[in-house]
């Protein structure tokens, strides 16, 4: 061997290991798990019907929401109920009597996104990026809050959000006065998975079934772990279970998904977070990790 070729094989060698040293060195994110106030008390089976009656309980769960702290700017994963709620008969004329009634929604004005941010030490104005996980009401509710940020979605999602399928309209989970002013804001159309600051730290997942293009989350930290942040993917753990969401655009792609995000999960040794679980919320909501 040549002595260029032993000193470019030394190299490589050096290189190769400085890249698994490297990967002990990720970016410094923290994460905040907040919630937008509950929904219920309500039976868990209108939900979740297909759960078996001895299974069946009341439930108050969390409207959840994510702010990530990552040095290349704040991300707010999910804006919660839309802020008409917190006025009085608000409920009622911003979504519908009957939506009301169902999910009996609590939310204190402290509760809305930009009262939590605030909460955090951030203002609505430090957020650069706006993910939200589909166009339902508890979770794209206040993204005209934000109209200076990049707002991420799936681009059939946008589609979905538009004119949704006579199925999914007649559940009223879409309501238009959400988004209609945030129509000309800037969009990150997406069509799959997407590294946001490109250091594998904050990923979008592509996690359709739920809705046309439903979106799930990873968060790696700074010592490696990760935690996978399933949002509407996986309402509550009953759905590892086998026991589908009650309201899906396909139940197929709902199965796949769930599956792909379990997997995900399995091989990294990541946590994962569901979108509505009773009582992984009371153990673990309303702080950081990091
Ligand atoms: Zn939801």
């Amino acid at each position: 061997m040549k002595k260029s070729a032993i000193l470019a094989a030394m190299l490589g060698l050096v290189f190769a290991m400085g890249a698994s040293v490297g990967s002990a060195h990720n970016t410094p994110i923290k994460a905040y798990w907040a919630a937008s106030g509950t929904f219920g008390p309500f039976n868990i089976r209108g939900l979740i019907p297909a759960l078996p009656a001895d299974r069946a309980r009341d439930i108050t769960i969390p409207v959840p929401m994510w702010i990530i702290d990552h040095p290349k700017g704040l991300v707010v994963f999910d804006t919660g109920n839309n802020v008409a709620l917190n006025s009085p008969g608000g409920c009622e004329k911003h979504w519908s009597p009957g939506q009301c009634g169902f999910l009996k929604p609590s939310q204190k004005r402290s509760d809305v996104i930009d009262m939590q941010l605030k909460k955090l030490g951030y203002s609505v104005d430090d957020v650069k990026v706006v993910v939200s996980s589909h166009s339902h009401l508890d979770h794209i509710g206040n993204i005209e809050m934000f109209p200076n940020a990049l707002h991420i979605l799936q681009k059939v999602e946008l589609y979905q959000a538009w004119w949704p399928e006579k199925f999914q309209r007649g559940s009223n989970a879409h309501i238009m006065a959400d988004y209609d002013g945030a129509r000309d804001f800037n969009y990150l159309a997406l069509d799959g998975d997407f590294d946001i600051y490109g250091d594998g730290a904050i990923t979008v997942l592509n996690a359709p079934g739920h809705t046309l293009g439903n979106q799930s989350m990873r968060l790696k930290f700074a010592d490696g772990h990760s935690i996978v942040i399933a949002q509407d993917a996986l309402w509550m753990r009953e759905n590892l279970e086998g026991f589908p969401a009650g309201l899906n655009f396909s139940v197929k792609t709902y199965f796949e998904s769930a599956d792909r995000l379990k997997a995900i999960s399995d091989l990294e040794g990541a946590e994962l977070f569901f979108g509505h679980d009773e009582q992984q919320w009371k153990e673990k909501g309303n702080r950081w990790y990091r």
